[in-house]
């Protein structure tokens, strides 16, 4: 048996959000084309993993779908019963911009119930590190609402159900490069679950994720926003973690790290305007794994988010993979177009917001 556990299923690449251009949906002067979340460039992604002997290193796991009680651990079941309505239905958006197909809320469950297996085994010691290459997404979704493609919150369903294994303490760490308003809200009250997200400041959704906002009521301080500047890229990234996310955790002392690692931050893909490589996600992953030794036993557990270039998006998940079981980083015949840019180097107007949250974050004031 291997240390490192990896999740994936079939349907959930059954899952599509039905016919688009780009992320919008097909409607007035838009013909369709292709939607960037499609989930054939998921399972290139676990092709190329597998083909580069990385995906020998893991034990492979098929998942179970998500119970209802594990799934109500987050949200309400009114919004489970919508999910599932709509899939019923054959289609139609189960949420805002969460467009679903015939198959979309068994792959949703199954998503969330790997998420749910990973912590499960992980807590239990049966393995010491999981990745989940899921769809759909889960950051987005809201304890009452689907959203942005997202139908239940993966992670956050992970967080509580390590509560129910008998930990109390749960850092959700999140690089996807858009906010994971889902994620902060489950857990906006809750000084239990340490939120951290790095994210393009303003992307989506419009207006969250500031630096301002640091949870409420027994929740203060459990909420920790990077927001980076478009344009930031790997120095920025390894100095948010660097300079705030290894204080913060010590500071919070995490007895399980869960990761929601999207690959959207790439300076190749379409969604962001960021400029992050191969590089920068198994620098990540190898730190929140040095992270996770130093504070809970090594326990951490890897989920997939957004990430939509259909070239390049293998290549990270690869990067992360390759750190989360302890080997050097991919030879990247893509990492030529973007190491030499000038936004790659720490800029100023970047080191402003870490230096901000390093003076004014109750987790480090
Ligand atoms: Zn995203």
């Amino acid at each position: 048996m291997s240390t490192f556990a990896w999740y994936s299923h079939e349907l959930c690449h059954w899952h599509d959000p039905g016919p688009g251009s780009g992320y919008v949906p097909v409607g007035p002067w838009v013909e369709p084309l292709r939607q960037h979340a499609v989930d054939p460039d998921l399972r290139r992604a676990e092709g190329l993993v597998r083909a580069s002997g990385v995906l020998d290193s893991f034990d492979r796991l098929t998942p179970e779908p998500a119970s209802d009680a594990e799934l109500e651990l987050v949200h309400t079941a009114r919004h489970v019963a919508r999910v599932e309505a709509a899939s019923a239905a054959g289609g139609g958006d189960a949420g805002v911009y969460a467009h679903v197909n015939y198959h979309s809320s068994r792959a949703a469950r199954l998503a969330a119930g790997a998420c749910a297996e990973a912590v499960r085994g992980v807590v239990s010691g049966r393995h010491a590190r999981a990745y989940c290459l899921v769809r759909p997404p889960g950051h987005h979704a809201e304890p009452e609402r689907a959203m942005a493609l997202c139908l239940f919150n993966n992670v956050a369903v992970g967080a509580r159900v390590a509560q129910t294994q008998g930990l109390r303490r749960v850092m959700v760490l999140d690089w996807d490069v858009h906010h994971g308003n889902g994620i902060q809200k489950a857990f906006h009250e809750d000084p239990d679950v340490l939120y951290v997200s790095i994210h393009q400041e303003g992307l989506f959704p419009p207006g969250s994720g500031t630096i301002t906002e640091t949870g409420a009521g027994d929740g203060e301080g459990s909420t920790l926003n990077v927001p980076l500047p478009p344009g930031s890229g790997h120095d920025a990234y390894l100095a948010a973690f660097t300079d705030v996310v290894v204080p913060a955790a010590r500071a919070f002392r995490p007895e399980l790290i869960l990761v929601a690692a999207g690959v959207d931050a790439s300076g190749h893909d379409p969604m962001g305007r960021m400029l992050c490589t191969s590089l920068t996600f198994h620098s990540l992953t190898t730190g929140v794994c040095d992270l996770a030794a130093e504070l809970c036993g090594g326990r951490c557990v890897f989920v997939h988010e957004g990430g939509y270039s259909p070239w390049y998006q293998p290549m990270l998940v690869l990067g992360t993979a390759s750190a989360i079981a302890g080997m050097p980083p991919p030879e990247d015949p893509f990492r030529h177009s973007l190491d030499h840019l000038p936004g790659q180097r720490l800029q100023p107007h970047q080191k402003r917001v870490i230096d901000f949250l390093r003076g004014h974050h109750p987790l480090m004031v």
